[in-house]
C-alpha cells in the first residue's frame, strides 16, 4: 500500500460512545481503530487499537468534540492527518427521505438526520457526532450511510402494517428494519464466495447478535426482512421480546398496571434471551448453561432457535427459490450450537447441516456448514466500518461508482 494513499475516517456516533476506524481507500483492513466510552462522565476515555497495541488514555474533554480532537490529534502524530480525504458516518434510521448514502451537504441536513423520530436513542447520537467532526475536518466531505436504506426497496406488501392508513400517511408508521449495512454486505459477499448470479438469486441473512434480524435478498436487493417500525420486531434477541401479541401486552399492563413507558422498557430491556432465561442476555453464557444441563437456559435457546426458523421459512416464502442462508453477527459467526440447532430443523426447506464444517467455523472465518448445496448455508462474518468506508470513498469521488 503506498504510504500517501487517502484514507477514510468512519465514525459511528452513539450517545455515550464514539467507535471509529481509519481505512486507506479500497483496503479490506483499518489501519487502526478505537472507541471512546463514557462520554459525558467524568471518567471517560479513548482507546486507539494500532499496531496490534491497544493505547487507553482519559479523555477531555470529556465528550463527543473531545473523542474527535483525540483522534485528530493521534492522526497528526501518525502523520495521517494530512491524509484524511472524507469521513463516513453510520446512521440508524435515513426514514422514508434517506434510501441510500449520501454526502452531508449542511446543517439542516445533520438537523433533519438527528431529529428522526423512529431512532430516538442513536440519531441524535450521530448528528452530535457528524456536527463534531464537521468542526475538526470542516475541509472534508462528510458521508451519511444509513442502515435502514438497504430495506428501502421493500415493497408496501411487504412494509405497511395493517393499522389504520392514517399511521402511515400521517406519522410514517411503517416497517423501516435495522442492521442494514450488514444486510447488505453480508448478501454481497454471500453471492460472490458462493458463485452466485447477482441478478438471480434469492438469499436468507441472519444477523444475529445481541440484536437480530433476518431478511430475504433477491438480486441483491432487499424484499423483506424481519424487524420493524423500531429494532423490536422479529427474532428473539438479548433483551427484546421481537414479534409478541400485542394483546399479551394489553392484559400485562391491565394486570399490572404497568404504563407504555414500563411496557418499552419492559420489551426493549427485561425480555429476550435475558427474560426468559432468568439467567443472561448472553448466548454463550446460556449455551454453557444448557450444557451443563441448565433447562431453562436450553429451553430458551430452542424459544431462539425456533422463532430463527420460523422466519428463515416465512422468508423464503418473499422469494422465488432460496439459493443460500448466511448466518452472520457474534452469534451467527461463532455459535456452531446455535447454527446446529437452526439447520437441524429446516429440512423442509432442503438445507441438510454438515456437522464437522460447522464444528470449525467461528471466530471471524467463513465457510459452507451444510452438506447441501441447493440451498446452501455459509457463515459469513459481517463488516458494516468497511461498507461505510467503502461508500464514503465512492461519494468523495476516491472509487469508482458502483454499476
Ligand atoms: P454481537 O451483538 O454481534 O456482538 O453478538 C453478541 C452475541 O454473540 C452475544 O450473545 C454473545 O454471547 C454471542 N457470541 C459470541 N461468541 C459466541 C460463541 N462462541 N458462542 C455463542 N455465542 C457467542
Amino acid at each position: 500500500m503506498p504510504t500517501s494513499s487517502p484514507l477514510i475516517l468512519v465514525i459511528n456516533s452513539g450517545s455515550s460512545s464514539l467507535k471509529f476506524a481509519i481505512y486507506p481507500v479500497g483496503e479490506r483492513q483499518p489501519l487502526a481503530s478505537g472507541l471512546a466510552e463514557r462520554l459525558g462522565q467524568s471518567d471517560a476515555s479513548i482507546r486507539i487499537d494500532v499496531d496490534g497495541t491497544k493505547n487507553k488514555n482519559p479523555l477531555t474533554p470529556t465528550n463527543h468534540q473531545g473523542a474527535v480532537d483525540a483522534l485528530m490529534a493521534f492522526l497528526k502524530e501518525r502523520g495521517w492527518f494530512e491524509r484524511v480525504a472524507a469521513v463516513g458516518h453510520r446512521v440508524v434510521n435515513g426514514g422514508e427521505r434517506f434510501t441510500e448514502s449520501c454526502i452531508v451537504t449542511d446543517d439542516a441536513m445533520i438537523e433533519e438526520i438527528g431529529t428522526c423520530p423512529f431512532a430516538p436513542l442513536h440519531n441524535p447520537a450521530h448528528a452530535i457526532g457528524m456536527r463534531a467532526a464537521v468542526h475538526a475536518f470542516p475541509a472534508l466531505k462528510q458521508v451519511a450511510v444509513f442502515d435502514t436504506a438497504f430495506h428501502q426497496t421493500m415493497k408496501p406488501e411487504a412494509y405497511l402494517y395493517a393499522l389504520p392508513r392514517k399511521y402511515y400517511r400521517d406519522l410514517g408508521v411503517r416497517r423501516y428494519g435495522a442492521h442494514g449495512t450488514s444486510h447488505r454486505y453480508v448478501s454481497g459477499e454471500t453471492i460472490r464466495l458462493l458463485g452466485l448470479d447477482p441478478n438471480d438469486s434469492g438469499v436468507v441473512v441472519c444477523h444475529l447478535g445481541n440484536g437480530s434480524s433476518a431478511t430475504a435478498v433477491l438480486n441483491g436487493k432487499c424484499v423483506d426482512t424481519s424487524m420493524g417500525l423500531t429494532p423490536l420486531e422479529g427474532l428473539v434477541m438479548g433483551t427484546r421480546t421481537g414479534d409478541v401479541d400485542y394483546g399479551a401486552l394489553a392484559y400485562i399492563a391491565k394486570k399490572t398496571g404497568l404504563d407504555v413507558d414500563g411496557l418499552e422498557k419492559m420489551a426493549n430491556r427485561e425480555s429476550g434471551l435475558l427474560g426468559l432465561s432468568e439467567l443472561s442476555n448472553d448466548c454463550r453464557t446460556l449455551t454453557e448453561a444448557a450444557q451443563a444441563g441448565n433447562h431453562q437456559a436450553e429451553e430458551t435457546l430452542d424459544v431462539f432457535v425456533f422463532r430463527l426458523c420460523r422466519y428463515i421459512g416465512a422468508l423464503t416464502a418473499a422469494l422465488p427459490r432460496l439459493d443460500a442462508v448466511a448466518f452472520t453477527g457474534g452469534i451467527g459467526e461463532n455459535s456452531a450450537y446455535i447454527r446446529a440447532k437452526t439447520l437441524k430443523r429446516l429440512s423442509a426447506l432442503g438445507l441438510d447441516l454438515d456437522e464437522e464444517a460447522n464444528a470449525t467455523i467461528f471466530g471471524g472465518k467463513s465457510g459452507i456448514v451444510s452438506r447441501s448445496r441447493k440451498p446452501v448455508a455459509i457463515v459469513v462474518p459481517t463488516d458494516e466500518e468497511r461498507v461505510i468506508a467503502e461508500d464514503t470513498a465512492r461519494l468523495a469521488g476516491l472509487l469508482p461508482a458502483k454499476a
